[in-house]
């Protein structure tokens, strides 16, 4: 493969991007750095990012620099200075030194409140790039251009479509075929508390029970992100009106400051979402299609590297894009920097969730004495992998 040292001709002068979720939003920011021309397409009528808050991953912080952008996070954020895992009781089972670890990485680790992030990657990206009400339902790759295909019977051309359509993609069930999703056996809820006093310390917690788990991190502003999961058939609902209600009792006896959060959260804000993944595959891309995020490779949250490895993969194929000749050696090193490493961690975020949503009491009670009896040393060794975000040599 033969760098183009010049960096241009582009092996693609216009790129469309289906989906102004994360991913897409990035990729957008890293073309208009690049100079290629480029329109995300976006089915919502208009952007609103679901899901409360999210933690950047100092590897993502290190991408997000690539883009200028890593300052912008880290203000509208919270920088986190320890990660710790707690029983249900609040007792300390493990604790991840964040502060250390972002100084040897370079980056630090931020949590954000998702709309925040997306104004910024919105504005890095340009309002006038994106396209809302515009579903992609398919497309013809016609050797020589690709033709899009829109649920309003409308249809665009472009030189390199870029699925960022999510977990339930149509860009990837054109390329790869339709897959059935893979159900985790959890569900989770979702939230943001208002205006704590005292204002959150900078420490991000998961709190273990049996089957069943509690998250808060502190995304800046006063306000804390929380999440829950809870084993449980796929498709459950929540009863209207009463979905704090139910975690109220889900997690009673659970430590402070659980259910002065969950009193503390607005009940219509809170989301549920099922927890899928699905299994790794080796090729994201053919011809004048490629993947990119939950489109590529959707993995369970256990990590927190969703959205952070969907922004790498943004960066990688920016790079890929003005740095190859031919679309097919772009494509391909794009592939051979970002499939095996986003793969291994859906893998180790799958194995790390099924571990944390153990239910039998003498097996949660042996876990937590494992957990607890990790040198601190050892624990922070996956994160410190898993955060650490180097841009191949070309
Ligand atoms: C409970 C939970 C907690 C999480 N916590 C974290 C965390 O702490 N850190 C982290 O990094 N990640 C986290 N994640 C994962 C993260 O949310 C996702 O990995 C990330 O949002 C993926 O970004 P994306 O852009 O690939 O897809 P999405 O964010 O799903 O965006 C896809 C976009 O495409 C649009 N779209 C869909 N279909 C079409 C179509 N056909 N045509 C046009 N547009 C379309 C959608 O409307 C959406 O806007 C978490 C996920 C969950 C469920």
């Amino acid at each position: 493969m033969t760098p183009n040292p010049s960096a241009f001709p582009a092996p693609v002068r216009r790129v469309a991007i289906a989906g102004a979720g994360i991913g897409g939003l990035a990729l957008g920011a890293a073309l208009r750095q690049a100079g290629i021309e480029f329109t995300v397409y976006e089915r919502a009528a208009k952007l609103h990012p679901v899901g409360a808050g999210l933690t950047m991953q100092a590897n993502a912080m290190a991408a997000l620099r690539t883009l200028d952008l890593d300052e912008a996070v880290a203000s509208a954020g919270a920088v986190l200075g320890e990660a710790v895992i707690l029983d249900r009781t609040g007792r300390l089972l493990q604790a991840i030194d964040l502060g250390r670890l972002g100084r040897e990485l370079g980056a630090p680790v931020v949590g954000i409140h998702r709309a925040r992030l997306h104004r910024i990657l919105l504005d890095a990206c340009g309002a006038d790039g994106v396209r809302t009400d515009r579903e992609v339902i398919g497309y013809e790759d016609e050797g020589e251009r690709i033709r899009l295909r829109f649920r309003d019977g409308s249809a665009e051309e472009a030189d390199l479509l870029v699925g960022a359509d999510g977990l339930r993609s149509a860009v990837r069930a054109g390329l790869l075929g339709e897959s059935p999703l893979r159900y985790s056996g959890y569900t989770s809820w979702r939230g943001i508390c208002r205006a704590m006093d005292p204002a959150p310390v900078a420490r991000t917690s998961e709190s273990w029970g049996e089957g069943a788990r509690f998250g808060i991190v502190p995304v800046g502003s006063g306000e804390l992100y929380w999440f829950a999961t809870a084993n449980a058939p796929a498709g459950g609902e929540d009863p209207p009106g009463r979905i704090r209600e139910s975690l109220l009792e889900r997690f009673a006896g659970w430590h402070e400051p659980i259910a002065r959060i969950l009193e503390r959260t607005v009940e219509e804000e809170i989301v549920r979402t099922d927890i899928h993944d699905r299994p790794p595959v080796r090729r994201w891309s053919k011809g004048r299609v490629v993947l990119l995020g939950d489109a590529a490779h959707p993995m369970t949250p256990n990590l927190g590297q969703g959205g952070c490895q969907a922004i790498e993969d943004a960066v990688v194929l920016a790079r890929a894009l003005r740095s190859f000749s031919t679309l097919a050696e772009a494509l391909r090193w794009y592939e051979n920097a970002r499939v095996r490493r986003a793969n291994q961690i859906v893998r180790n975020s799958r194995s790390a969730g099924r571990i944390a949503q153990w239910e039998s009491p003498a097996a949660v009670l042996l876990r937590n004495a494992l957990v607890r009896a990790v040198p601190r040393s050892i624990a922070a060794r996956p994160f410190a992998r898993a955060m650490r975000f180097e841009i191949p040599r070309l």
